[in-house]
């Protein structure tokens, strides 16, 4: 018997395709936690971006989306002042890149 996962994020049903790839957030939670941290003229380029006063559960959901989109790990440091640092080698760099 299948059993229904839920985004962890929005508790939206997890469609079929997001659950076979072990999504455990909806398309729409990454797609819109990967704009805060993509280049926003090239989504294949390297992160390197500050995020201001994410909760634990935003940085946690900024990770599932940077391992989604790029296929390569996020590396969240704290610098302070409630500000995070976010960086990642980004889709082009990394396993799945169209190098
Ligand atoms: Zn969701």
């Amino acid at each position: 018997m299948a059993t229904t996962m839920n985004c962890a994020a929005c508790g939206a049903n997890l469609t079929p395709n997001e659950q076979a790839v072990k999504m455990a957030y909806c398309q729409a939670d990454l797609e819109r936690a990967f704009r805060f941290v993509q280049d926003p003229a090239d989504w294949k380029a390297p992160i390197d971006c500050y995020v201001r006063f994410p909760s634990a559960d935003a940085l946690t959901l900024i990770e599932a989306a940077v391992q989604h989109f790029t296929a390569t790990p996020a590396e969240v440091e704290p610098v302070g002042e409630g500000v995070y640092r976010v960086r990642a080698a980004g889709y082009r760099a990394g396993p799945a890149g169209d190098r």
